[in-house]
């Protein structure tokens, strides 16, 4: 394995999804939900292998699908994308990301990205030779949020881009406005990219808006959006995501993707494209249901004893474990399976500098409600 790879080892999210099976745990680690996207876009899938779409589709993308994105975007965020040279069809946001920095980045260069992150921006930034500089979300006032002296702070003369994901995971913060300014202000005066993971976009709770970041002043020109069938359907093995960006972009992420897995499989791509234009009722109640299970998962996390940070969005909790006595939650998370029967992350993994994050861990609530109720019956064993 070349060396910048080396210490990237085997994903939480694998790891942790192989002991929940182990030890026959309940799984609120790995997101993913356990029931399925909307029945008519499962049946649009199978028609679709059924109509004979089994042979590659153009490079970027199904132009059904490119249609159905574009018309989404302008519908929920008054976004014009030319479908033909401002749309590229992913497989997944993950490969979107690693697309986006290979792509953007050349060694040596540095991209700020807010910790704790996704556990695929570290990596895509190592294959790229590039570095990570980042900048810390913390608590404030019940949400995570950064300082904006500190973002300015990780500018430096190399930075090339920024790597922005909203509603974020693991924290579950939806961005404001005025922090989405902040931002917005260090890319226009610094000539940065933003490369932004809006893979939650539809997923935000109490009414909290999800601005994306290309609506901002002098934005759109300058940056990457990338979204995923598999939070918005409930989807995540569609492996099904998408690039809005710019023409000279758009291009420049093909370039690399075209060498990555040239094309995204066909069936997935029609029939999320009758998600986009048929099945966002079908969302809406999505979104609504999690909300309850946030609060479901959340009320039972704060009785067995956690110090527990509401979400605005995505799928996910964070809870302090200090009120239970607790200091390190890599150690928690690995014994937790035997202790209560059920497996969490550590956020900590999330963090270039894993003592910022070690008091935390990440539980996932896109489970049925049973689920959520056995888990949390469990976890009051801890106390
Ligand atoms: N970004 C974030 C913030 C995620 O939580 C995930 C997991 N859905 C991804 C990217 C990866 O998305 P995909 O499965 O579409 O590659
Ligand atoms: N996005 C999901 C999570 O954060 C799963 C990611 C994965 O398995 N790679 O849990």
């Amino acid at each position: 394995l070349v060396a910048r790879m080396r210490g990237f080892g085997t994903t939480i999210f694998a790891e942790m999804s192989a002991l929940a099976v182990r030890t026959g745990s309940i799984n609120l680690g790995q997101g993913f939900p356990d029931t399925d996207g909307p029945a008519a876009m499962l049946e649009r899938a199978a028609s679709a292998v059924r109509e004979g779409h089994n042979q590659y589709p153009p490079g970027p993308g199904v132009p059904e699908l490119r249609q159905a994105v574009s018309e989404h975007r302008k519908e929920h965020y008054g976004l014009a994308y030319d479908p033909d040279g401002e749309i590229l069809v992913t497989v997944g946001a993950t490969e979107a990301v690693a697309a986006s920095v290979l792509a953007l980045c050349e060694p040596g260069d540095e991209v700020i990205a807010f910790e704790p992150y996704y556990d695929s921006y570290a990596a895509a930034i190592a294959l790229a030779g590039a570095v990570l500089r980042p900048v810390t979300l913390r608590p404030d006032g019940g949400r995570f949020t950064f300082d904006p002296a500190e973002l300015r702070a990780a500018a430096g003369p190399r930075t090339r881009a920024i790597l922005v994901n909203s509603p974020h995971n693991p924290t579950g913060t939806v961005l404001t406005r005025a922090e989405l300014s902040e931002i917005a202000d260090l890319c226009r005066e610094r000539d940065l990219v933003a490369v932004t993971d809006e893979v939650y976009e539809h997923l935000t709770f109490d009414g909290v808006e999800h601005v994306p970041l290309a609506t901002l002043p002098g934005m759109r020109e300058r940056t990457v959006t990338i979204s995923s069938a598999g939070k918005t359907f409930s989807v995540t093995g569609w492996k099904t995501g998408w690039v809005c960006a710019p023409p000279e972009l758009v291009r420049a992420v093909q370039t690399v993707k075209q060498f990555l897995t040239f094309t995204a499989a066909a069936p997935w791509q029609l029939a999320v494209a009758h998600g986009l234009r048929h099945e966002m009722e079908w969302v809406a109640a999505l979104r609504d249901g999690l909300q309850a299970k946030r609060d479901r998962l959340g009320a039972g996390l704060a009785a067995a004893g956690f110090d527990v940070y509401r979400p605005a969005g995505t799928y996910f909790v964070q809870a302090d474990i200090r009120p239970l006595g607790l200091a390190d939650g890599l150690v928690l998370t690995r014994d937790l399976p035997s202790l209560a029967g059920v497996v969490a992350i550590p956020t900590q993994v999330f963090y270039a500098r894993p003592e910022r994050g070690a008091h935390f861990v990440r539980f996932a609530f896109c489970k049925k409600d049973e689920v959520i109720d056995e888990a949390v019956h469990r976890l009051t064993r801890l106390g």
